[in-house]
């Protein structure tokens, strides 16, 4: 998988097997791309071409049927597709926490049943990480008779509609966070309204209300406490999502300084620790947005019209500004972007309509 942008060296030889298949697979993405910016929902055929790949168990053992992938593996991979595809890879990579959780021995067996066919991608998996969002609860879970009653609301679920099995997390009973697995499909008191995107659109992205859903006692995943929850994993193959426009951008511009500029920004990922990590994701979404205005810059005036490859990347690259932030994350953006370089606080509120 080596190449001249270098994503994908040091790679395990089973790894480097997949590489013909992933470069077809990110090759009909691109072809793709300007359709799929246009289309209200991404072609299911494309999560399909991922599931041939075995992606949908990259992360899981080859024991139990996965591609065996390490954690860095994945992300020269999201890199790699988020190349051709932002939308699809962005959708496929929510899985990843289904999956997860599912690997986890501490998991009910009852759930880790369905094992297989997540790892398959038979059964594919989002996320309503809402539960883990810091400050007063948005949605809380309460014990009933039988399960648990869901309520408030989960601001962003992207893959409504693509998805099988949505993992939610909420604030339960004594400052614990609740993980319960829920069909993605309607439920007595559950709203869902479509966000509309001003790129990866076609992502399906919903904003959920619960009011009153009850989830079967069986459905729960785990129940911790809030203080005692674990680093998230996905903050760096998050990264790999803003490398992944860089990268397009470097292959459409032919050799310039940002093929270099791509490989320190991956690196910092790549070796950046939990106190390191936010200045490493600001560093990559601004490169982002860096290399997209520089393609516009390079192609000119055709960059203005709707649908042009640079006017479709600084769209995207602008989404990842936002996507999967975190405080310290907003705090270097904004520091990047401030022309004095100072910081705005990062307790700035987020305003939504
Ligand atoms: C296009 C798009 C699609 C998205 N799809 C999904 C999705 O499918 N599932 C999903 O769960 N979220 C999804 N999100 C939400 C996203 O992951 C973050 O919550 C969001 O980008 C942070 O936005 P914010 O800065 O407005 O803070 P808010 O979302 O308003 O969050 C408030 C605070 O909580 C922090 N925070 C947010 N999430 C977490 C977390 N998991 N752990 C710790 N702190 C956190 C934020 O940094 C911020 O400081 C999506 C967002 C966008 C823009």
């Amino acid at each position: 998988m080596s190449d001249r942008l270098d994503a994908g060296s040091n790679l395990a030889p089973h790894v480097v097997r997949l590489d013909d298949g992933l470069q077809t697979v990110v090759d009909r993405f691109w072809r793709d791309a300007g359709e799929v910016d246009e289309a209200d929902v991404l072609p299911a055929s494309h999560l399909e071409a991922l599931g041939r790949l075995g992606l949908y168990g990259a992360l899981a053992p080859r024991s139990q049927g996965g591609l065996g992938l390490t954690p860095h593996d994945l992300t020269s991979v999201v890199e790699r597709l988020a190349s051709g595809s932002l939308g699809s890879t962005f959708v496929w990579i929510q899985h990843f926490r289904l999956l997860r959780s599912l690997l986890d021995p501490a998991t009910p067996a009852t759930l880790r049943a369905w094992l297989p066919d997540v790892v398959t991608g038979t059964l594919k998996g989002g996320i309503a990480l809402v539960g883990l969002m810091p400050g007063p609860p948005r949605l809380m879970a309460t014990r009933i008779a039988g399960g648990w009653r869901l309520d408030g609301a989960a601001p962003w679920v992207s893959g409504w509609g693509l998805i099988n099995l949505l993992l939610v997390t909420a604030r339960g009973p004594h400052d614990t966070t609740v993980s319960l697995i829920l069909d993605a499909a309607p439920h007595p008191g559950l709203t869902v309204d479509r966000a509309r995107l001003s790129a990866m659109n076609a992502s399906a992205t919903v904003h959920l209300r619960f009011d009153g859903v009850t989830v079967d006692g069986g459905r729960l995943v785990s129940a911790v406490p809030v203080e005692g929850r674990p680093e998230e994993a996905d903050l760096r193959s998050n990264g790999s999502l803003a490398l992944g426009v860089v990268r397009r951008c470097c292959l459409l511009l032919g050799p310039t300084p940002l093929d270099q500029a791509l490989r320190h920004c991956r690196e910092q990922l790549d070796t950046a620790g939990v106190d390191n990590m936010p200045a490493a994701r600001a560093a990559a979404s601004a490169l982002a947005v860096q290399a997209a205005h520089a393609l516009a810059v390079a192609r000119g005036s055709r960059a203005a019209l709707v649908g042009d490859p640079a006017e479709r990347l600084t769209r995207e690259a602008a989404i990842l500004l936002v996507f999967g932030s975190r405080p310290g994350i907003k705090r270097t953006l904004q520091q990047h972007f401030a022309p004095d370089g100072s910081a705005a606080s990062a307790d700035t509120p987020s305003f939504r309509a």
